[in-house]
């Protein structure tokens, strides 16, 4: 791998202020230092760097944008910019990063009671606990609204019945925030590992995300104490505004992995000779494409940098974001499509990280809103026309 000194075409850093950039220096050590060297093995064991929980926690990553409980209280651009550095690693590592802090502290805070608050913000922040979020069920993925997985009142516990899948931290979480219907509609719970009734399984096999647990769920007759009950969660909207709190920071992410397929592709191409001892970096159709991908990542930068800045003054919402998510990380994909093909037969073999961002892409560009869903979203918008059905 090649070292990397980031990627900046159109003075992009004249946008951040020096916190913001101090906070991206030191994520970008972190990764350099503790996750460049290791993470193709990690990928090649299906390995999740456990041991990196508690540093991660050091440096203040979970909950980074949120204010109280321990967290850093940082802004949303700082907060987007530890997401693309980490993604730049592994978009596994930061999958972690997202759920713990966007889908398991982010509804607690906003939805907890003050009980629960104090029992699980500090910890999840400090590392101490693991935190999943489930939503996705095996027949209700784009759709969750058509959820299965029900809760049942009975005296003071209720009673969950069904199963989740494609879930992040499954296996290893602490805490799992499990949306159910309930007579009420949809709620969320908060459910304790060791619950009886509770178990959860990883899922082998994966192509994708290998650096990541993902495991699925299942509930039968599972009793949770009334006091697991999210309070202020009701509807459909409760999981979907958590769901914007993570698509943000995978809008920031994705360039990360961008930026370190195109950094790849770059400096190959100015050493790889073909035709004549000239490197293949002096064929038109190689800069062809090594010039789609500078142009797409500076646009992205600029798309992130805007919604980051709208999101701290408290003017982003959904649509905003759907756009982010949906650009950045199809951009990311084709860029990591077009590097892979610059390397040639290299570009397949773990040596270099630009098949193993392209695969973790694949799942990225599905999850947390799928492409679709996201035009969708774009497209009601500006219609004001709902076309999901
Ligand atoms: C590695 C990984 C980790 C994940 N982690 C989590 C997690 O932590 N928690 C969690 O709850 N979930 C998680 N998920 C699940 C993820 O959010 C879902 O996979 C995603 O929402 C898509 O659902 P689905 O896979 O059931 O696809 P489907 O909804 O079945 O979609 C299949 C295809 O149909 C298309 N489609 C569906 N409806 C429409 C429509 N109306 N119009 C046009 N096209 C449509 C989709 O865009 C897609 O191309 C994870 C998934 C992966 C792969």
């Amino acid at each position: 791998m090649f070292p990397f000194h980031g990627v900046d075409y159109v003075e992009i850093d004249s946008l951040f202020s020096d916190e913001e950039k101090l906070v991206r220096h030191t994520v970008r050590e972190f990764v350099d230092k503790e996750v460049i060297p290791h993470v193709e093995d990690w990928n090649r064991e299906g390995k999740f760097p456990r041991h990196l929980v508690p540093l991660m926690a050091e440096l203040g990553f979970y909950g980074a944008n949120m204010e109280g409980y321990g967290c850093a209280g940082l802004s949303n651009v700082q907060y987007g910019l530890i997401m693309q550095e980490l993604e730049r690693g592994d978009s596994g590592l930061r999958s972690f990063v997202s759920v713990q802090g966007a889908l398991v502290m982010y509804p607690i805070k906003e939805y907890g009671s003050e009980e629960q608050k104090e029992r699980w913000l500090p910890a999840l922040q400090s590392g101490k606990a693991i935190g999943c979020f489930g939503l996705t069920e095996p027949d209700f993925g784009s759709n969750p609204g058509g959820m299965r997985t029900r809760a049942v009142k009975d005296g003071d516990h209720y009673v969950l019945n069904g199963e989740k899948a494609w879930i992040t931290s499954g296996t290893i979480a602490d805490v799992a925030v499990v949306w159910a219907q309930t007579e009420e509609g949809i709620r969320g719970f908060l459910v304790e590992k060791g619950t009886p009734g509770y178990i959860s399984q990883d899922i082998k096999g994966k192509w994708s995300l290998r650096a990541s647990v993902t495991s699925t769920l299942a509930f039968q007759d599972a009793r949770v104490p009334a006091c697991g009950l999210l309070p202020k969660a009701l509807g459909l909207k409760g999981p979907l505004r958590c769901l914007t709190q993570a698509r943000y920071g995978i809008g920031w992410g994705a360039i990360g992995a961008a930026m370190a397929c195109y950094n790849e592709a770059l400096e190959y191409s100015k050493i790889r000779k073909q035709f004549d001892e000239q490197p293949i970096a002096s064929h038109q159709l190689v800069q062809a494409k090594l010039a789609d991908m500078i142009t797409e990542i500076t646009k992205a930068q600029l798309l992130a940098v805007q919604v980051g800045r709208l999101k701290d003054r408290g003017r982003a919402d959904f649509a905003h974001v759907s756009m982010l998510k949906r650009n950045n990380v199809m951009m990311a994909l084709d860029c990591a499509r077009a590097a892979r093909d610059i390397l040639g037969a290299n570009g397949v073999a773990d040596e270099y990280p630009i098949f193993r961002h392209m695969c973790n892409l694949e799942s990225v560009v599905t999850y947390e809103g799928t492409h679709n869903i996201h035009t969708l979203i774009i497209g009601e918008r500006v219609t004001g026309i709902a076309a999901y059905t």
